[in-house]
Formats: structure tokens, C-alpha cells, sequence
């Protein structure tokens, strides 16, 4: 029999799975083993461990009382990798040896691991830890960006400065992959230049492996070792050249692994590339022609579509793609322009580049966007692909986006649905009799964990912005003696923190800055605003958005009222969705394709107040939370931003603000309160990663796989 392991082993196992990161148990371990270097270490348990070798690890865990915790914790890590009995067991067993290959350019696991910039990777995250709960045989599929994006700060000016940090794989939960004869993986993918060559790691989160292409090799020119350094950092160039390596490259990766996809699911078009290099393995393996290579890959190609914004979508003229993926078509046997007909949507026009998104969707059978709403915008944008259907026809489905529960759900509102909620209910998220019992939760009680929420995010706040100045050498004793006073816990908090892309539109409340400054100051039922957020560095109108809310945070009238805080990740978003009265999001409809950071905020006790737009339009349905206007769009974008601005006012004046002051005698705003279970109620069970990813199982990944489709609902 083996020997025990050491306490020492285990924790380190523990901090090397990603399971760690939703289990608030296991975080508290390691924030207890030392709370300080905890933050110092931004949260990461491989960092904090090297700083506690084993006889200094086992002295704390003595002091602290961590033994049984430790090994209680190791051991239901241990049963939820073993576990047979999973919902995936049930019903994806086709996918059994042969599992989903899911690809995405970003993935958004955990602060500690920042490879992603926004929605598309924290989904992509979400999506990889209900795959793990749910035992769903998948493996993701991605680049490792040492530099990953950026650091936010703002200058005294207002501006965002960008910094790059190198990411120490020694100091990250990533070992190297190994293919089946125990050794590392390295793959290449020629272009017409030479060839880019990338190694493979491997990140475990929970069940679930995910693999992360790096070009930063001997092997390769000095330019391509920066490749694969940043996220959406470079030029056209750099961003095909990263894509091959993500589409060609991964499913070569793959292939050395031994691995064999039955399913491939491009989260996005950036990686779209991967399905001719599965045209390419068929080839190879049985000689058949293209066209029926094509067809059988299609079969088994799912595509997710993310934006209606046409700048989202990536393009390369024909000399890029000629340069880069000329070997490939070489051994596909096509000529030039067919290659490029691929990616047009008018098969023959010359003047029409290479678009990822027609390539996903002319190699993909199964192709759905992210919303209903989305859907009928996409099935629009795109019909010319399909011009002999009717617009009801063209063949793309919706499958809502959602968040992983556990991720998101703040630990005190945990232990509240824990009481009311059937046992083991967050194994049974996606069921709506699940949450039916949210009522049965006492007012009182309910408001006190809110309240409680709602406290550590402006302690945590006041922290953020204290460092802010002082980083900005602007920390005076006045100002800290402001900053210790910014927020106040009884005052009506408002949220808006997501990327900064103009369509967002951050600065719609104070479109007029008089009209704020009144909702801010109200005697009895002021108001106060936390804003996040960070712009693409390429971004200049997004970067002016940015520092015109910058300036208003700095105003007299707003100082600790409306405050901005800096460097959005998922540990500032975990703090804001926990902690907010409401979460506002008011894009320029229809141009958010679903949005998630408002389903985060639901399941906190959080209120939406939002465009109808992307998952909201399907999500409101009049008592669980607020809409801005009605729905309307105007061709002119001037009139739709003054009439939303508007709408966003009035819905602030004569809802949301007298039913948070409307109290009775013990203080609670019982209708209010009345909202928040409603919206959890109605909300819960269809906005999370579990319901989604058993759609995407039953609807797309068992009929690719060969099933037999379970629903049909996804061809609308
Ligand atoms: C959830 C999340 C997002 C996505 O927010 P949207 O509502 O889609 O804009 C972006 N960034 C971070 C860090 C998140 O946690």
C-alpha cells in the first residue's frame, strides 16, 4: 500500500486543481494559512506555498487548526475526481472516449491566472467548471499568454496606462502536457515564412484538463517567441499568426496527446482554423476527397457566435492568408481561391477578405448564438450565407450564456439557500423547482446577509481606492480621511463595471451631469455609483469614455459618491456582483449579444437594472428586477442614446429609488426584498453555466458526436 501522503503533498495538490478556486471551504484554507501574504500573493496557493515549506506548512496548520480541514478537503477533492455517478455519465456518455474539444482564444479561470480579457473568457472559464461538475468527457483548448492582458491604472490626467507583467510558469498551477509516451508536447505549424513551433501546458480545473499552446520557445525566431505573449496585443499579423497556432496548432497538440475529439466546440471564430486541420487529419488518415472530409468535419463542428459588433470579428486580406495558411491548403489540395471562398460570404468576391466567423460557420453543422435575442439579430446578420432560406430558415440557434453558481455565489448566501434549498441543491442548478424555496427565506435574514455583502465591498473599496491614490502620489491626510468615509453601507449602491467598448455606453448616466449630481445628493434617498472597467489599449474613444467618468469621480459633488476603481478582474467582479443593490447595464441594443456580469449579480440578492438587450430581453419579465425603456431602437444612434438616457433616469427617479427607501418599521424594504427572492426564483435555474452546458451537451455535442439529438429546438 502506498503511504499516507503528508499534509504538505495534499495542500499542494489542492492548490495545483483549479477545483480549489470554487469551493470557498478550500479558498479559506488557504487564506488562513496566511491571510497577509494571501492578498500579497493575489490569491494564488502555488505562490503562497512556496513560501511555506513543509515543516513551517505543519507548525501553521498546528497553530491554525487546519489538519482535519485539510484532509477533509483533499478528501472530497479525491471523490469528486473519482465520481461515476455524474450527470455527464448519464447523458453524455457517446462523447465517452472521444470527448469535446472546446477552443477559445481567452479562458477567465481565476484572478491568479489571467489569460482572458473579458465576457468571452470568463464563460469560457464557466463553461470548463460546469463541464467538470457535470462529468462531461471535454478539454479546452487554448494560447498561454505570459504577459496575459494588462494592468489598469489611471494617470493624474484620467488616462488608462497599460503594464505588462511576465507570468512565471513556475509560480502558476500549469505543468507541462506530455504525450503518450510521457514526454512534452511540441507541435508546428509551417507558414509560407518557416515554421512556428509552441509547447503545450496543461491547467487542471477540476475534471476537466485544458491546454495552453506557448510559442516562447528556443525553437522559434525572436518574433515568434513573443507571439503568443499578449492577449489581443498585436497587429492583424500577430493575430492570424496566433490564430493558426490556437486552430492548426491545438488539434495537432491534441493529436500528439493521443487525444480524439468527437465533438469540436469553437467558443468564437479566432479559432476556426482548427476545422481545417481536422479536413486535413481525415485526408490523411482515410484519402478521401475535400468534399467529403468537409462534410464529415462539419458534422462534428460546433460554433458559438459572441457579437453583432462588426469590428468583433476578425478579417485578413488575402496575402495574410495565402502566407499563413498556404502550406495547409497545399496539402488540402485546394487552390487559392477556394481557400478564400471559405471565409466570404460571397464565395466569389474578389474583394471580399477572409472573415473567421463565415469560416466557423461554413465548417460548422451547429452554429448558435448566445442569446434568443442574439439569435434573431444573428440570423439576420448572417443570412446572406444562406441565401436561398428564409430568414427563419438560416441555421442558427441561440443557447443563453450563464455563470458557474459556485464561482460567483457569495459564501454567506450560500449558507442561506443551504438552509431552504433541497439538499445537494447546487448540484441541481439548471432545475426551476430547485429554487422554488427562496421565499421561504426570512426577510430580515435575507437583507442582514445582503447588508453584510454589501459592507465588505466598500471596505474593500475604500482599500482599492486608498492604494489608488497612493500609488498616484496624491494621498493626502484629507483625502484619506475622505476615502475612510467614501460609501456609506445605507446609501442606495449602484454597480456598472464590464470592458469599456463605446457600444457599452459607461458614461449613460451622466449624459447630463446636473441630473446626477441631484439623484447623488437626494436628501433621504441619495444614491452612489462603483464603476470598473478596463478599455482595449487600442481604444481611444473607449479611453476617453473612460477618463470623462474619471473627471466626474473627481468633482466635488461626487468625491466618495461616484467612485471608479481600477484593474477589473474576476476578484474585483466577485466583490462588485456579491455586493451591489443593483447592477446597471445599459448597451446600445441590440449590440450585447448576452452579457453575464448581471446573472452573477442575481443569485447575491443584486437587482438588474437594464436595457432590455442580450439575455435581459428574455430574462425580465416585469417584477424581477428593472428595465430601462421598452425596447426600441432608432436608426440614429444620437436619439437612441438621449431617449436610453433618459429612459435610464426615469426608471432610476420613479422605481428603483422609492422602493429601496420604502421601508417599514424594523427598517426593511419589504418590497424591495419581495424583488430580490423573485429574481432569484425566476432567474437561477435558467442563468447558470449548468443549464447552459447541458443545452450545449443535449442540443449540440451528443447529435455531433453521432447521437441522437435530444432537442431540436437549436435550428430555429
Ligand atoms: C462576468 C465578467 C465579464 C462579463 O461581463 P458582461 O456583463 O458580459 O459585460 C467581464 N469581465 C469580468 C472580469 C467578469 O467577471
Amino acid at each position: 500500500m502506498a503511504r499516507d501522503k503528508t499534509l504538505h503533498e495534499k495542500i499542494r495538490e489542492l492548490g495545483r486543481n483549479l477545483w480549489w478556486s470554487w469551493q470557498p471551504e478550500v479558498t479559506n484554507i488557504f487564506r488562513e494559512i496566511d491571510p497577509v501574504l494571501w492578498t500579497e500573493v493575489g490569491h494564488n496557493p502555488v505562490l503562497l506555498l512556496e513560501q511555506y515549506p513543509p515543516d513551517k506548512l505543519e507548525q501553521r496548520a498546528a497553530e491554525a487548526v487546519l489538519h482535519t480541514r485539510i484532509n477533509w478537503a483533499y478528501r472530497r477533492w479525491q471523490e469528486y475526481m473519482d465520481a461515476s455517478d455524474t450527470w455527464g455519465a448519464t447523458h453524455a456518455g457517446v462523447l465517452g472516449q472521444r470527448p469535446t474539444a472546446y477552443f477559445s482564444a481567452e479562458f477567465g479561470l481565476h484572478e491568479s491566472l489571467p489569460i482572458y480579457s473579458g465576457g468571452l473568457g470568463v464563460l469560457a472559464g464557466d463553461h470548463l467548471k460546469s463541464a467538470s461538475d457535470l462529468g462531461i468527457p471535454l478539454v479546452g483548448v487554448g494560447l498561454f499568454y505570459d504577459q496575459g492582458y494588462f494592468e489598469q491604472h489611471i494617470d493624474a490626467n484620467g488616462w488608462q496606462q497599460e503594464t505588462y507583467t511576465d507570468q512565471k510558469i513556475e509560480r502558476l498551477p500549469i505543468e507541462p502536457a506530455v504525450s503518450r509516451d510521457g514526454k512534452p508536447v511540441l507541435i508546428s505549424v509551417d507558414t509560407r515564412g518557416g515554421s512556428i513551433h509552441a509547447r503545450v501546458w496543461r491547467v487542471n480545473v477540476g475534471r476537466i484538463p485544458l491546454f495552453l499552446l506557448d510559442t516562447d520557445i528556443a525553437e522559434n525566431r525572436d518574433e515568434d517567441r513573443q507571439l503568443t505573449a499578449r492577449l489581443y496585443g498585436g497587429d492583424t499579423r500577430t493575430r492570424i499568426r496566433q490564430e493558426i497556432i490556437l486552430g492548426i496548432g491545438g488539434v495537432r497538440a491534441l493529436a500528439a496527446m493521443g487525444i480524439q475529439p468527437g465533438v469540436i466546440h469553437m467558443n468564437e471564430g479566432h479559432s476556426a482554423f482548427a476545422g481545417l486541420e481536422v479536413i486535413h487529419q481525415r485526408i490523411d488518415d482515410d484519402a478521401v476527397s475535400f468534399d467529403e472530409a468537409l462534410r464529415e468535419t462539419a458534422a462534428m463542428c460546433v460554433f458559438t457566435t459572441h457579437t453583432p459588433v462588426p469590428a468583433g470579428h476578425d478579417r485578413f486580406g488575402a496575402d495574410l492568408i495565402e502566407e499563413h495558411v498556404g502550406p495547409l491548403r497545399d496539402q488540402l489540395g485546394l487552390r487559392a481561391d477556394a481557400l478564400m471562398s471559405l471565409g466570404r460570404v460571397e464565395p466569389q468576391n474578389q474583394n471580399e477578405s477572409f472573415c473567421m466567423t463565415v469560416l466557423a460557420f461554413k465548417l460548422c453543422r451547429r452554429a448558435n448564438a448566445v442569446s434568443s435575442l442574439h439569435g434573431v439579430v444573428s440570423r439576420r446578420m448572417w443570412a446572406n450565407l444562406w441565401p436561398w432560406r428564409s430568414e427563419e430558415e438560416i441555421p442558427i440557434g441561440h443557447i443563453t450564456n450563464g455563470i458557474h453558481v459556485s464561482t460567483w455565489l457569495a459564501q454567506q448566501m450560500r449558507m442561506l439557500y443551504d438552509r431552504v434549498l433541497p439538499l445537494n441543491w447546487y448540484l441541481r442548478t439548471g432545475e426551476p423547482g430547485v429554487w422554488a424555496p427562496v421565499e421561504e427565506i426570512s426577510a430580515g435574514e435575507l437583507w442582514e446577509t445582503h447588508q453584510t455583502l454589501k459592507t465588505r465591498l466598500i471596505s474593500f473599496a475604500r482599500d482599492r481606492l486608498l492604494k489608488q491614490a497612493r500609488r498616484r502620489e496624491e494621498l493626502t491626510d484629507t483625502l484619506a480621511q475622505q476615502i475612510s468615509t467614501a460609501l456609506d453601507p445605507r446609501v442606495l449602491t449602484i454597480g456598472f463595471a464590464r470592458r469599456f467598448a463605446p457600444y457599452k455606453r459607461a458614461d449613460l448616466i451622466m449624459r447630463d451631469i446636473e441630473v446626477l449630481a441631484e439623484l447623488v445628493d437626494q436628501a433621504d434617498q441619495p444614491i452612489q455609483l462603483i464603476f470598473a472597467g478596463k478599455s482595449h489599449p487600442a481604444d481611444e474613444q473607449g479611453k476617453a469614455m473612460l477618463q470623462r467618468i474619471i473627471k466626474v469621480t473627481q468633482r466635488n459633488e461626487f468625491r466618495g459618491r461616484v467612485v471608479f476603481l481600477e484593474d477589473y478582474d474576476v476578484n474585483l467582479a466577485r466583490h462588485l456582483v456579491q455586493g451591489v443593490d443593483v447592477w446597471l447595464n445599459n448597451p446600445r441594443r441590440p449590440l450585447e449579444a448576452s452579457g453575464t456580469s448581471g446573472q452573477k449579480v442575481v443569485l447575491n440578492g443584486g437587482l438588474n437594472c437594464s436595457i432590455l438587450d442580450g439575455w435581459w430581453a428574455e430574462a425580465y419579465d416585469g417584477s424581477n428586477g428593472f428595465a430601462i425603456g421598452s425596447g426600441r431602437t432608432h436608426v440614429n444612434q444620437d436619439i437612441q442614446d438621449s431617449r436610453d438616457g433618459d429612459s435610464l433616469i426615469a426608471v432610476l427617479r420613479n422605481e428603483v429609488i422609492p422602493l429601496y427607501y420604502d421601508r417599514d418599521r424594523d427598517l426593511l424594504p419589504q418590497a424591495w426584498i419581495k424583488r430580490m427572492k423573485r429574481a432569484v426564483r425566476t432567474l437561477g435555474w435558467r442563468f447558470n453555466a449548468d443549464r447552459m452546458v447541458m443545452d450545449y451537451v443535449s442540443r449540440n455535442y451528443v447529435p455531433a458526436a453521432g447521437g441522437l439529438s435530444c432537442d431540436m429546438n437549436n435550428i430555429a
